[in-house]
């Protein structure tokens, strides 16, 4: 299996490239941010308390987002892999995911990051407020309080698997099918 984390800050890109990657390698997409935006709509008790957090700007529980995720990859037997988009999050999702991941034989092959500037993500994510529909995208101080929390609890993840040899950087700036290009190159050397 190639398993691999898609990651960056909020509106590095990461939805768009994974929904382009897990066409082009036959992966399973599994976005955390889609699934608990599908709870909210169905009014499910997961969608009610992860709103209470998402409206805010603020990381879902650990708990609830690790037994979320592990839900999601079970629905998927015999698969050639997962991109997740949004997953890890923080330390302990890390090494959840790496514990669950061992219970199935397999692992996180890479870590491949977005890197895109800080002002460059509040303006996009502000354009996209105006179609998405999303209310965390509507409003520019959730927009900076969710681009703090990446870098006082996600950021630190790059190190994480970097120790391990597994952290890829790629510029995420530049036009769709140019970023797939600097993904696919990290992807097709895994
Ligand atoms: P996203 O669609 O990835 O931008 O996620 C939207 C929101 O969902 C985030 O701002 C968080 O509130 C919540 N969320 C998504 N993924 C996670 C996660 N792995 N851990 C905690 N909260 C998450």
């Amino acid at each position: 299996m190639v398993n691999i984390v898609l990651f960056g800050p909020p509106g590095a890109g990461k939805g768009t490239q994974a929904e382009v990657l897990k066409n082009k390698y036959d992966l399973v997409h599994i976005s955390t941010g889609d699934v608990f935006r599908y709870n909210i709509k169905n009014k499910t008790d997961l969608g009610t308390l992860a709103k209470s957090y998402i409206d805010k700007g603020q990381l879902v529980p650990d708990e609830v987002t690790i037994n979320m995720l592990n839900a999601e990859v079970e629905q998927h037997q015999k698969v050639k892999g997962f991109i997740f988009d949004g997953f890890p999050r923080t330390e302990a999702q890390a090494e959840a995911l790496e514990v669950f991941l061992k219970t199935k034989n397999t692992d996180v092959k890479a870590m491949i990051a977005l890197e895109v500037a800080d002002d460059i993500l509040v303006a996009r994510l502000l354009e996209r407020g105006k179609t998405s529909g999303r209310p965390d995208d509507a409003d520019e101080e959730v927009i900076k309080n969710r681009i703090k929390v990446y870098y006082d609890e996600t950021a630190i993840l790059k190190g994480y698997y970097e120790k391990q040899n597994r952290y890829h950087g790629v510029d995420g700036v530049g036009s769709i099918n140019e970023i797939t290009e600097r993904l696919s190159k990290v992807i097709d050397t895994l």
